[in-house]
C-alpha cells in the first residue's frame, strides 16, 4: 500500500505518535507533582510551567476550542440548508424515526457484545486494585428532565450553551417554515446555502491545524498520564479496547453491507480522519465539524441527510461509551462480589442505551452517566472511582467509535433515502 505522506490524515498520524513519544519523555522530569527546573543564570526555566501547561497547554487547547467555535453555526446553519432543501415533508418524519430507531439499536448491540464479553471473560475477578481516593460521584441527569429539555424555551440561550438537541429542533422548526413559504423563502435559502459555503470553509482551514493541535494534546496527555493505573487494570483496559475494536470493524461491518451493499474496508478507510481527530479530542461535539466534513465530502452522503443523522449522531449516538459501560458495571459488580441476575443485565442494556442519549459528546460524560446505570442495579458508585484512572485514554478510543457510528449509520440513512453519491463513496480519493 502506497502512503501518501503529504495527506493530512497522515501527518496527523505522526504528530500522535511524536507527541505520544515527546509526553513519554517529558514525564522522565515532570509530573502532577514535580518539575524539571534548569537554571539559567538569570532565572530558572522551568519544564511543566513553560512547556507543559504552557505551551502544550494551550497549543491543544486552542485547537479544541477552534473546532467547538464552529460546532453551533454549522450545526445550525446546515441543518436549516439541509431542511428547507427538503422536497418532501414527510421525509423529516422518516428520517427522524430511522436514525433514532438505527442509533438505539446499535448501541443496543454495543452494550449487549460488551456485557457477553464482560461475563466470559470475568476482568474484575482476582484484581487488586484500589478505589481512587477524593472521588465524588457527580449526580447524573434524570431521564425525563433529558427528554423535557429538548425543547428549547430560548433558541438563543441554547445555542450560546451548545445544547445541541434544542438547537437541532429549532432548525429544523426554522428550516421547515422556509420550506413552507416556498418561494417567498428562496432569498433566506441562498443566504443560508452561502454561509454554510463560509463555514465549510473555515473547517477546512482549521482542520490544517490539527497536526500541531494533536500534538500538544499527546504530549500533555503522555506527561501527566498515570500508566500504573493500566497496568493494575489491564484486563478491563483491554476488554473494553478489544470490545470497541469488534464493534466497529466487525458490527458496523456487517450493519453496512446488510443495508447498503458497500465496502465496508472504503467505509473504514475513509473514517481514519475522522477518527483520529476524535482519538485526540476525545468530543464527539468537538469532531463534529470533522465528522459531517466526512459524511458529506468523502463518504458522498447528501447534505439533507448529513446534517441532520450526524449532528444528532454526536449527541444521542455513544455506542462506544455504552461499550465501557456495559464492560465497567461487569467489571464493578465482580470487584465487590455482586451477583447480577439476567434481569439486571436487561436493565443495564435499556438504562446504557438511554444513557448514551443523555451523554454530551464532551470528554469524560459517560463515566458520569455511569453512575445512573450503575445506580439502577444496586452497584455501589463508588465502583466509578477504580476505572477512572484508565479512563481517558479509553474515552480517546470510544469517542472515535462514536463518531464512526455516527457516519456509518448516516451512510445507511443516506442510502435509503436515494441520497448517497456511489461515486464519491467509491472514489478512495475523494475529499470534495
Ligand atoms: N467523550 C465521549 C464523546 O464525546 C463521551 C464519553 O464517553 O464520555 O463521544
Amino acid at each position: 500500500m502506497k502512503i501518501n505522506t503529504s495527506s493530512l490524515t497522515f501527518k496527523i498520524f505522526m504528530a500522535m505518535v511524536l507527541g505520544l513519544f515527546v509526553g513519554l519523555l517529558l514525564r522522565l522530569g515532570v509530573s502532577e507533582t514535580t518539575d524539571l527546573v534548569i537554571p539559567l543564570g538569570l532565572f530558572d526555566f522551568s519544564v511543566k510551567a513553560v512547556i507543559v501547561d504552557g505551551f502544550l497547554h494551550a497549543g491543544g487547547q486552542i485547537f479544541i476550542n477552534s473546532l467547538k467555535m464552529l460546532v453551533v453555526p454549522l450545526v445550525f446553519v446546515s441543518l436549516v440548508c439541509g431542511t428547507c432543501s427538503l422536497s418532501d415533508p414527510q421525509k423529516l418524519g422518516r428520517l427522524g424515526g430511522k436514525s433514532v430507531l438505527l442509533y438505539v439499536a446499535t448501541t443496543a448491540i454495543a452494550i449487549t457484545i460488551a456485557l457477553t464479553m464482560a461475563i466470559i471473560l470475568q476482568p474484575g475477578v482476582g484484581i487488586d486494585a484500589q478505589p481512587q481516593s477524593g472521588f465524588v460521584a457527580k449526580e447524573a441527569p434524570a431521564l425525563v428532565d433529558v427528554f423535557i429539555n429538548i425543547m428549547p424555551t430560548n433558541p438563543i440561550s441554547s445555542m450560546a450553551k451548545g445544547n445541541m438537541l434544542q438547537i437541532i429542533v429549532f432548525a429544523l422548526l426554522f428550516g421547515i417554515a422556509v420550506a413552507l413559504l416556498g418561494k417567498e423563502g428562496n432569498r433566506i435559502v441562498t443566504f443560508f446555502e452561502d454561509i454554510n459555503k463560509v463555514i465549510m470553509k473555515i473547517v477546512s482551514i482549521l482542520m490544517n491545524l490539527a497536526p500541531y493541535g494533536v500534538f500538544c494534546l499527546m504530549a500533555k496527555l503522555f506527561t501527566y498520564i498515570d500508566l500504573g493505573a493500566i497496568g493494575a487494570l489491564a484486563k478491563y483496559f483491554l476488554l473494553v479496547v478489544v470490545v470497541l475494536i469488534i464493534h466497529a470493524t466487525v458490527t458496523y461491518s456487517l450493519i453496512l453491507k446488510a443495508f447498503t451493499g458497500l465496502s465496508p474496508v472504503i467505509f473504514l478507510t475513509k473514517m481514519r480522519e475522522a477518527a483520529m481527530f476524535a482519538f485526540g479530542t476525545a468530543s464527539s461535539s468537538a469532531t463534529l465539524p470533522v465528522t459531517l466534513n466526512t459524511a458529506t465530502k468523502k463518504l458522498g452522503a447528501h447534505n439533507s441527510t448529513a446534517s441532520f443523522t450526524v449532528p444528532l449522531g454526536s449527541t444521542i449516538n455513544m455506542d462506544g461509551t455504552a461499550i465501557m459501560q456495559g464492560v465497567a458495571t461487569v467489571f464493578i459488580a465482580q470487584f465487590f462480589a455482586v451477583d447480577l441476575t439476567l434481569n439486571d443485565y436487561l436493565m443495564v442494556v435499556i438504562t446504557a442505551t438511554l444513557a448514551s442519549i443523555g451523554t454530551a459528546g464532551v470528554p469524560g460524560v459517560g463515566l458520569i452517566m455511569l453512575a445512573m446505570v450503575l445506580q439502577q442495579v444496586n452497584l455501589p458508585v463508588e465502583g466509578i472511582a477504580l476505572i477512572i484512572g484508565v479512563d481517558r485514554l479509553l474515552d480517546m478510543i470510544r469517542t472515535a467509535v462514536n463518531v464512526t457510528g455516527d457516519c456509518m449509520v448516516t451512510c445507511v440513512i443516506a442510502k435509503s433515502e436515494n441520497e448517497l453519491d456511489e461515486t464519491v463513496f467509491n472514489d478512495t480519493s475523494a475529499t470534495k
